[in-house]
This record gives structure tokens, C-alpha cells and sequence, in this order.
């Protein structure tokens, strides 16, 4: 690939996107469950582009969304309704009815109170709403705290007992149908133990309900597969996919997947133009023309991206790369080995293509950057740098006549 042409044509920063790469990560997902009934569906959250979207939907993927924007997203792109689930902790009045008017496969309910809220909603639009439940299994995932989520300290899901009432209720409403039993323990996982630990709990709920006439057809079990941004230990998915298997004892369910990072992660770049070198009291820094803004997860999470430089000697030296942002928080990578670089220079963050740009904000009022995909070695705009009119777009007033 051609980084400087790219970074001429579309300017810095620039996120690439490889949807080749996608779709390899896609069918490994989709074959590791061969022989039985499954269905992946891509976590919006983690990259939320339209094309990108359109791309995962055309080979067939579902679609996991976190609020209502994120449903209409995926049927702007192209998903079919019964492939879309609607997650998350905090749905609002107006984003269940508009889902269930939307017919989509089913909404994961985290709390007794937002089951009797789906049910009152249901019962006002005369229809059965498909509803699957999210179980808590107390499990420690064993990754960053804050992607940690299947631990009764954490705010998601609700425990086995409550679970249990929950379903009850379900299944003596008309306007209830639960067709899902659902987990999701954490992001970045990189041990497969404590995933494994959890479905059995939950295949272990599922025949309990079974036996009070609750039959449950989906089977979900989240996502948080790991990448190696560093040196992290992989999951083996044959192993993973196994383990899921035989914590079902047989059990006959479609299963379901909820994978962003997995899918998307490894195919996207940053591509970044050097500002200046500084040094302050014998520390070196390279200002790059990326900030926290366009990549908030080093900031975030302490999170490691791989730098590349593509240009300089062999020679290389400590330095922390940090952005333009006044923020002390504001690094891309501390205490990485650089070449000399100069002004107009291009660096590659890797393994960004999941919560990258859609963790992006304008802080700083600055640009958000643009995408590109490349699909079959060719290049594709897929979002267009943003402008100082789309910045203001939304300021009304000006304090009016005072
Ligand atoms: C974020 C999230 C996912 C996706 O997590 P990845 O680590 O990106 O695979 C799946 N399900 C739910 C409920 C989530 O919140």
C-alpha cells in the first residue's frame, strides 16, 4: 500500500480499513460453528460505518446494536430485521417502541423494571414482543476492569434468580414471547475458561426453564474475543466454539454471537503525519498531527497500539508519540523505539479498526478524520473528513438579541 499517495489524496489523520481482512475474520467466526445453527452478529459499537456495515450484511452477518441509532443504522445498511438484536443497559421509552415496531429478532432486557416497561409498550402496539434476558453469571473475565461486565459488581444484567422471575412473568404475558437467554462477560478476552464457565451456568438456567415450558431458541453468548495488540494471548475458536458446544449437553438452539473487536480490529490503520520533534529534559516526543480525539483507547484504557514509522534510518530511539491535544492524557504510545523523524513524516497505528473512530469526538474542536475502505485492492472513501461547517452545524442562537 501506497501511505504517502494515501495521505496526500485524503489527508491525516486518515483511519484504512481493510474489509478483505473483515470478511477472513468473519468466515473463520461463521466456520467454527459449522453444523449448527448460528448467527454473528456484528457489535455496531465497535466500528458503526455505514459501508463497512453494508459489507458485514451482504455476507450475511447480524447486527447487535446498543441504542436505537445503531438499529437504523444496520437497516439503513441493508440488515435483515430478523438478524437484529437490540442490547444494552439503558433503553429509553421511545427506543423499544420504535424497535418493536421495527419487528427486529429480539431486545435483550437487562432489569425487571425494563421488562415491565417493554410489556406496557407491547401492550399499547397490540403485539408480542420477542425478548431474550441478559444473565449476570458472577464470572471474573479476567481483562481491564473497565470492559469487565460479567461480575455482580458490574451495572449489566440481572442475576440467575431474578432471571428466573423474569422469564416467568414473560411467559404469562400475551405481549411477552422469550425467545433468548443471553451473556456477555467482558471485551478483550484472551482466556476462553471463564467464557466457557459462563455458558454452562447459562445452558444450565436454560433447561430449568425448559422444564417450566419456556423454550428458549437463541442462545447468546456476547461477545469479547481479544486481539493481540501487543502480546496477548489469542483464542483458539475451534477451541472456543467447542467449549460452547459442550457446555449445551445437546440442547438445541440457534447460537448467537455478538462480535465487534474480534472482527473488525485487526483490519484498521491509522495512518498520521509528524508535526515536530521536541525533547524536554532529555525525554524525547513526536507530535503527530492524531490525538486522543481520533483514538481515545490508549488514553482511555492505557490501551498499547504498534507504531510504525515509514520513514527515517534504522536507527531508532525512545520517545512517547503524543498528540496536539491539551491534555496531559493526549499519547498514541509511550516509550516506543522511533527513528529520527521530521516534519510532514507518516506513522501507521495499528489494529485500530475497533473502537477507533467510533470512540472519536470532537475535543478540542477538532476534525474528525476520514475513513477509507479497501475491498478488493481498491480504494473507497467511506466517510469524508469532516469540516468546520459540520463542526458548527448544530450551534443555534448566537445569544440572540440580548
Ligand atoms: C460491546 C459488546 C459486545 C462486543 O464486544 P467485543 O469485545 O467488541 O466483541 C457484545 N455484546 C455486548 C452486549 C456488548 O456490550
Amino acid at each position: 500500500m501506497n501511505y504517502e499517495n494515501l495521505a496526500n489524496t485524503y489527508g491525516t489523520p486518515l483511519y484504512i480499513y481493510n474489509f478483505d481482512e473483515v470478511k477472513l475474520r468473519y468466515l473463520e467466526l461463521k466456520e467454527s460453528f459449522y453444523a449448527r445453527k448460528s448467527l454473528i452478529c456484528y457489535a455496531v459499537k465497535a466500528n458503526s460505518n455505514l459501508s463497512l456495515l453494508k459489507y458485514l450484511a451482504n455476507l450475511g452477518a447480524g447486527f447487535d446494536c446498543v441504542s436505537y441509532n445503531e438499529v437504523k443504522k444496520a437497516l439503513l445498511a441493508g440488515a435483515l430485521k430478523y438478524k437484529i438484536i437490540f442490547s444494552g443497559v439503558g433503553k429509553k421509552d421511545s427506543e423499544i417502541k420504535s424497535a418493536l415496531k421495527d419487528d427486529i429478532l429480539m431486545i435483550n432486557i437487562e432489569s425487571f423494571a425494563e421488562l415491565n416497561r417493554v410489556e406496557a409498550i407491547a401492550k399499547e402496539l397490540n403485539i408480542e414482543a420477542r425478548i431474550s434476558i441478559r444473565v449476570n453469571p458472577n464470572i471474573d473475565p479476567k481483562t481491564h476492569p473497565y470492559i469487565s461486565t460479567g461480575l455482580n459488581e458490574n451495572k449489566f444484567g440481572v442475576s440467575i434468580d431474578e432471571a428466573k422471575r423474569m422469564y416467568i412473568k414473560a411467559k404469562n404475558s400475551k405481549f411477552l414471547n422469550p425467545i433468548g437467554i443471553h451473556f456477555h462477560i467482558g471485551s478483550q478476552l484472551s482466556d476462553i475458561k471463564p467464557i466457557h464457565e459462563a455458558a454452562s451456568i447459562v445452558a444450565k438456567l436454560m433447561k430449568e426453564l425448559k422444564t417450566l415450558e419456556i423454550d428458549i431458541k437463541f442462545f447468546d453468548i456476547g461477545g469479547g474475543i481479544g486481539v493481540r495488540y501487543k502480546d496477548e494471548k489469542e483464542i483458539n475458536l475451534y477451541e472456543y466454539a467447542q467449549g460452547i458446544l459442550a457446555a449445551l449437553k445437546g440442547q438445541d438452539v440457534t447460537i448467537v454471537c455478538e462480535i465487534g473487536r474480534f472482527l473488525v480490529s485487526k483490519a484498521g490503520e491509522l495512518l498520521t503525519k509528524v508535526l515536530y520533534e521536541k525533547i524536554n529534559n532529555n525525554k524525547r516526543f513526536v507530535i503527530v498531527d492524531s490525538a486522543m480525539n481520533d483514538l481515545l483507547r490508549p488514553s482511555l484504557y492505557d490501551a498499547y497500539h504498534k507504531i510504525v514509522a515509514l520513514n527515517g534510518n534504522d536507527e531508532l530511539f525512545n520517545c512517547d508519540i503524543v498528540g496536539p491535544v491539551c491534555e496531559s492524557g493526549d499519547f498514541l504510545g509511550k516509550n516506543r523505539e522511533l527513528p529520527n523523524l521530521k516534519s510532514g513524516d507518516l506513522l501507521v497505528v495499528k489494529n485500530v479498526g475497533a473502537y477507533g473512530f467510533s470512540m472519536s469526538s470532537n475535543y478540542n474542536s477538532r476534525l474528525r478524520a476520514a475513513e477509507i475502505a479497501i475491498i478488493n485492492n481498491k480504494i473507497k472513501l467511506i466517510r469524508k473528513r469532516e469540516t468546520f461547517e459540520d463542526l458548527i452545524a448544530n450551534e443555534v442562537d448566537l445569544l440572540g438579541e440580548e
